[in-house]
């Protein structure tokens, strides 16, 4: 696999934006939130380009993680909006949103 980290970072970016334009008012503290992610995994796919393919399922968690004090938990389940959508898997290529409690998976990173 050839992943350009670059171009990685700019898939993950679009995927990450368009589930938050899809679930929340996209607010600066939003954007900031994301922009800031993107920029801390460059550094960190720098010396390992090989992780290339791991950051969009890096940056939603990275994402998550930022602005849960703010905004809150995010992304809400659709069935039911006291559950919390986990990304799965943990580190991999083809992440996805899923809910534990319904068991489901909701939708691929960048498809909410
Ligand atoms: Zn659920």
């Amino acid at each position: 696999m050839t992943a350009d980290p670059e171009a990685a970072l700019g898939d993950a970016r679009a995927r990450v934006l368009h589930d938050l334009s899809a679930t929340l008012p996209t607010t600066p503290l939003v954007i900031d939130a994301l922009d800031t992610a993107i920029s801390e995994r460059r550094n960190w796919v720098e010396p390992w380009p090989e992780g290339a393919a791991f950051l969009a399922c890096l940056v939603a968690q990275d994402v998550q993680e930022v602005i849960a004090p703010s905004v809150g938990r995010w992304p809400r389940c659709r069935t039911n909006g006291d559950h919390t959508l986990h990304v799965e898997p943990d580190l991999g290529e083809d992440p996805s949103w899923v809910c534990k409690d319904c068991s489901a998976v909701v939708a691929s990173i960048g498809e909410l």
